[in-house]
């Protein structure tokens, strides 16, 4: 059969890397001889398993479990579990695929992976979370380790779900190593690996604000997908940087909020309730509950900031986002803009700025803790902070050259594919061919 047949967000993410490397191919004849193209493409490793678990009512459920090992060039494989039912081996690998180049990006040794599997979370019981989360590290433990494969949280995957699986891991291999990343503060975790991609995001959009247009979030107005992690977070920093934030969403609809949304309700309501978003119009009064996710980018605002999931931001809403005048898009989810979404930002001169290198402070962070897990010793939170921030600057500066090198100037997708890339090829090609 034909190879990776079907497989539409990873030949989406793959056609996105490619297309941009094109004037390195001309530039870079040593790295097309040493097939590194052909090589990048194609995982070192892709594990599929079964994970079977018991519910409350004692019946059995099967899930598929997934972890892609894609490139270990540059360090050991580093990348998120996701829980959601949409997860298949395509959105792992293509999430995996995106990883190699962000975990580049930050200027630390990490290579690139994923995982996850199809179960989802909504609506289970903390123990059959538990159950599962256990039944899915038996078979994992085997493939990781901490100077093999270090994974994360990504979505459906928090404090809770880490602290199950390390329990387990632990139980397993009788080794208390940082073999996670997003543990819990009492058991290895870092002081702001919670806010990491959040910030990290504004950190990198308040960069390319001063840079390339000597502006800043100060004022402006933003809206924001999703009301996980990402979102919460980021909306926390826009806020702290002046900015007013005036939409969130869920996969149900979006919430507007004229005034500015109340952080501590939506907190209240995502992070210790875990409940639904238009929750939030019965308890803050002045603002709207609308059904469907997608309409949230016709609310007009200066930056729009996607944090919930891939393909989220379609061509029709990018039209609308500059139809409202928006000035600045930069991506806190994986892929959350279509290909013919992009190409509008990038045509009407929106700053756009690609997820690898604008949400990469998660994966950055995660890093960081790595490097507290092999010292046994742990920073402030202003330490993490402030190395936090300095790597989304040195990053937003290492994509803005590489567009200016290769002829792109300020299209940050060629930037930090090419960036990303470069690193990583270069690994590949001294570390030669395996026949
Ligand atoms: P969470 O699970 O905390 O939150 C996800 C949010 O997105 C929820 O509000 C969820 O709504 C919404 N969402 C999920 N699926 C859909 C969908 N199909 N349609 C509309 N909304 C949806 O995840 P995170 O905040 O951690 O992750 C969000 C994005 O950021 C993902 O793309 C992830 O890969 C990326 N990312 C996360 C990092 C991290 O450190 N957490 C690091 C780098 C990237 P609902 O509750 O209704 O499902």
């Amino acid at each position: 059969c034909k190879r990776n047949a079907g497989e539409t967000e990873f030949l989406q993410a793959v056609r996105e890397v490619l297309e941009s490397l094109e004037p390195v191919v001309e530039k870079r004849d040593d790295l097309v001889k040493a097939g590194i193209i052909d090589r990048i493409v194609e995982p070192e490793r892709f594990i599929q398993f079964r994970v079977s678990w018991v519910d409350d009512n004692g019946t059995v459920q099967v899930n598929r479990g997934f972890r892609v090992q894609f490139n270990s060039a540059i360090g050991p494989y580093k990348g998120g579990l996701r829980l959601h039912p949409t997860v298949c081996a395509s959105v792992i690998k293509f999430l995996g695929f995106e990883q190699i180049f962000k975990n580049s990006l930050t200027g630390l040794p990490m290579g690139g992976g994923k995982g996850g599997s199809d179960f989802d979370p909504k609506g289970k019981s903390d123990a059959e979370v538990m159950r599962f989360c256990q039944s899915f590290m038996t078979e994992l433990s085997k493939h990781i380790g901490a100077d093999t494969d270090v994974p994360a949280g990504d979505i459906g995957v928090g404090a809770r779900e880490i602290g199950y699986m390390f329990g387990q891991y632990k139980r397993l291999r009788n080794e208390f190593t940082g073999v996670l990343t997003g543990k819990g503060l009492s058991y290895g975790g870092s002081l702001a690996r919670t806010q990491a991609t959040g910030y990290g995001l504004l950190y990198f959009t308040q960069e390319m604000l001063k840079s390339m247009k000597k502006d800043s979030m100060a004022g402006k107005t933003v809206v924001i997908s999703g009301s996980g992690n990402v979102a919460i977070y980021a909306t926390e920093k826009a806020v702290e940087m002046g900015a007013k934030v005036v939409a969130l969403s869920d996969s149900n609809g979006y919430i507007y909020d004229p005034n500015g949304v109340n952080l501590d309700v939506v907190k209240q309501i995502k992070e210790v309730e875990r409940g639904r978003i238009s929750e939030y119009v019965k308890r803050v009064s002045g603002a709207e509950y609308h059904e469907g996710c997608k309409q949230i980018w016709t609310v007009k605002c200066d930056i729009a900031l996607p944090c919930a999931t891939q393909n989220e931001l379609d061509q029709e809403s990018a039209k609308a986002l500059i139809a409202n005048g928006v000035i600045a898009v930069a991506e806190g989810a994986n892929m959350p803009s279509t290909p013919e979404a992009v190409e509008e930002f990038l045509k009407a001169g929106v700053m756009f700025a690609p997820a690898k290198a604008a949400n990469a402070g998660g994966v950055a962070t995660s890093g960081l803790e790595m490097s507290q897990n092999s010292m046994r010793y742990s920073w402030s939170f202003e330490e993490v902070d402030s190395k936090l921030k300095g790597i989304m600057e040195n990053i937003f500066h290492n994509a803005y050259n590489a567009s200016k090198e290769y002829g792109a100037e300020g299209n940050l997708v060629m930037g930090a594919n090419i960036a990303g890339f470069l690193k990583v090829a270069d690994a590949m090609k001294w570390q030669g061919v395996a026949y």
